[in-house]
């Protein structure tokens, strides 16, 4: 892994691994720090995928929201550029999918769209305009016959893929991560 959370951290200063597993299990907000994959619920999954399909051969995007670093819901959003090589949201209903997912307690965890012809990793484009080094960067390729979906963090232009683990049920619970 090229980057780390130091890079635009200081506070975090270099101790990360050493907390361990006990400040893990003091809540959901420092999970969020700490963890490194990103998990994702099946129907969340399928429902991404569903969209991109969908919007063929324009790209789908959206935000996933959850905890933890856990993608419970996906918020599906119009892509205004109308293009099937970049995409924007909709300020509108990005603000009213923001809201919902204040009111389930949840943040975006994950900002997503499809590749619908070429692979599932950043174009140059959404390196060029990655701003949030906290969000994740989930993206649906349809390109092969199966789709593909996988997740990055875009950090000063730099990006290192997020292991993604496909969950089948909702664990909110810290406590349940092992
Ligand atoms: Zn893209």
């Amino acid at each position: 892994m090229r980057w780390s959370h130091e890079d635009f951290d200081p506070d975090r200063s270099g101790q990360r691994r050493n907390h361990g597993a006990q400040q893990i299990n003091r809540g959901a907000r420092l999970l969020e720090k700490e963890k490194e994959n990103m998990e994702m619920c099946k129907s969340v999954y399928e429902k991404i995928i569903g969209h991109a399909r969908r919007e063929m051969p324009l790209e789908a995007c959206g935000y996933l929201g959850g905890n933890g670093g856990t993608a419970l819901d996906a918020y599906s959003l119009t892509n205004i550029d109308k293009s099937g090589e970049h995409f924007s949201f909709d300020p509108k209903e990005q603000f009213e999918a923001v809201r919902a997912m204040r009111k389930k307690k949840q943040r975006a965890v994950a900002v997503y769209h499809s590749h619908p012809e070429t692979p599932a990793r950043p174009s140059q484009e959404d390196i060029r305009l990655a701003f949030d080094p906290e969000i994740i960067h989930v993206i649906v390729s349809l390109a092969a016959a199966e789709p593909e979906v996988r997740a990055f963090r875009i950090v000063k232009k730099e990006v290192t893929e997020e292991p993604l683990v496909v969950i089948e049920g909702l664990r909110n619970e810290p406590e349940n991560q092992e």
